[in-house]
């Protein structure tokens, strides 16, 4: 079997394998990072980036491109019934990044790939799963089936880091469990033309109705993201006719079922890792905790994880201990760190998805009314605050205010 050494193995290319691989890259260590696809995603999933993501993003050269491809989100409101509870900013959060970036998950990954194949030509495989992770002293040694060849191929690293996304094979391989479980939500979301071609002042817009919550969200190009709770179920088939019905009948917007470029359906769920370090591997991204994006805080999190990673790991190829790394006390503070950040941001998307349930009407009016109040007096800061990730700030990690490189 033929068989290839580097210093750190990266397994998953989405966003947080990415940028995980840039910052290493620009550190100077011989990475690489397999990736399953055959060719990079064109779902647009993902659209928010909140002010840390941006952070990230900088510390990779890639600040200004994404705010050139992206809109900026400077604010939104809540409505319910036709009236407007009140609007909110998220200017003030974040000194120098007043807004929440709308850019596609799609867009986003691929500035990451043409950053990577820069720093680092040749050092992203895709086509290639991992299917075998076994640690040694000295590292990791890991089985990959590559789509174009018969046999499969080993590759020996002194560090493995699964960001192989919420369904991690690597964890799985590694035997770690999880906690957390599914939501009984789901919802609906499609991108459609935004008619009007003044959405984007609009900003977010929140649609707190009877039969449940539709969110809508500018998207680059024209386009607005519309999102509806659809109970606990998905339709068996996303039909953006019915988005667009479901729409309607609950907000009176009549975005156009033929101008659809993306349609899906999902459900939640909320899981942690049972441990993020093992002796030679790492669990970062929604491989280790998967929040639901109601909020969309995945990328940021994950992202953060990366900056607090790359130069640890830096460190562990720079110094070559075989120390299991659990032992040490950098990565059981970085293990702390992530857990804490995950815990805050699942909470808040927890309390996002519990605002947007369908209610009887009684209900509905106290939802209303503490919402309006909330929009309406000082209590908007702490909301700004909660809906931008302003709570990083005040967490023991890279601070994103600086490019952490
Ligand atoms: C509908 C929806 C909307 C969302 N909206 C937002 C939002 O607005 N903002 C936000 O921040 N987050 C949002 N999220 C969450 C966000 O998409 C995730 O948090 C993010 O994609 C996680 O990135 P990741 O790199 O950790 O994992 P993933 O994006 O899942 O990437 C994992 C990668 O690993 C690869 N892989 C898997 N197994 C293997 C293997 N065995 N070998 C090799 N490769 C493998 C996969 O092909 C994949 O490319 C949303 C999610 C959904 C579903």
């Amino acid at each position: 079997m033929p068989e290839e050494t580097c210093e750190v193995l990266i397994v998953g290319g989405g966003p947080t394998g990415l940028l995980l691989a840039a910052l290493l890259a620009q550190r100077g260590v011989d990475v690489r990072l397999v990736e399953r696809r055959s060719a990079p995603s064109t779902h647009s999933r993902a659209i928010g980036l909140h002010p840390p993501a941006l952070a990230a993003l900088e510390a990779v050269g890639l600040g200004e491109a994404a705010v050139a491809a992206g809109v900026p989100i400077r604010g939104g409101s809540a409505r319910s019934r036709g009236r407007e509870l009140g609007r909110l900013s998220f200017e003030r959060v974040w000194p120098g990044r007043p807004f929440v970036l709308s850019l596609p998950q799609s867009r986003t990954e691929e500035l990451l790939e043409e950053r990577l194949a820069a720093l680092a030509p040749g050092a992203m495989r895709r086509g290639w799963e991992v299917t075998a992770v076994r640690e040694t002293r000295e590292g990791a040694l890991v089985t990959a089936r590559c789509a174009t060849d018969a046999a499969p191929s080993r590759l020996r690293a002194r560090v493995v880091v699964g960001a192989d996304g919420a369904r991690s094979r690597v964890r799985d391989l590694l035997g770690v469990g999880t906690t957390g479980g599914p939501y009984p939500d789901a919802y609906l979301m499609g991108d459609f033309a935004d008619p009007t071609g003044a959405e984007h002042d609009r900003g977010t817009v929140l649609h707190l109705e009877p039969d449940g919550i539709i969110e809508s969200f500018p998207l680059p190009g024209g386009r607005r993201r519309w999102v509806a709770h659809t109970g606990s179920a998905p339709p068996p088939v996303a039909d953006p006719a019915d988005l667009t019905e479901i729409v309607r009948s609950r907000t009176g917007e009549t975005p156009a079922a033929a101008s659809v470029s993306m349609i899906s359906g999902f459900t939640v769920r909320r899981r942690t890792a049972r441990r993020l370090v093992t002796a030679r591997c790492v669990l970062i991204g929604d491989a280790a905790h998967e929040i639901s994006p109601i909020g969309g805080q995945g990328i940021t999190l994950g992202w953060l994880d990366a900056l607090d990673l790359a130069p640890l790991l830096h460190r562990a190829v720079a110094d070559g201990s075989c120390e299991p790394l659990p032992d040490q006390l950098a990565w059981q503070t970085f293990e702390r760190t992530c857990r804490r950040r995950a815990r805050v941001a699942g909470t808040l998307a927890h309390v996002n998805m519990a605002l947007g349930r369908p209610l009887p009407a009684p209900l509905l009016a106290l939802r209303d009314l503490a919402v309006r109040a909330a929009l309406r007096t000082p209590a908007r800061r702490a909301m700004a605050w909660a809906y931008s990730m302003g709570w990083v700030r005040s967490m023991p990690s890279s601070p994103p205010g600086r490019p952490a490189h």
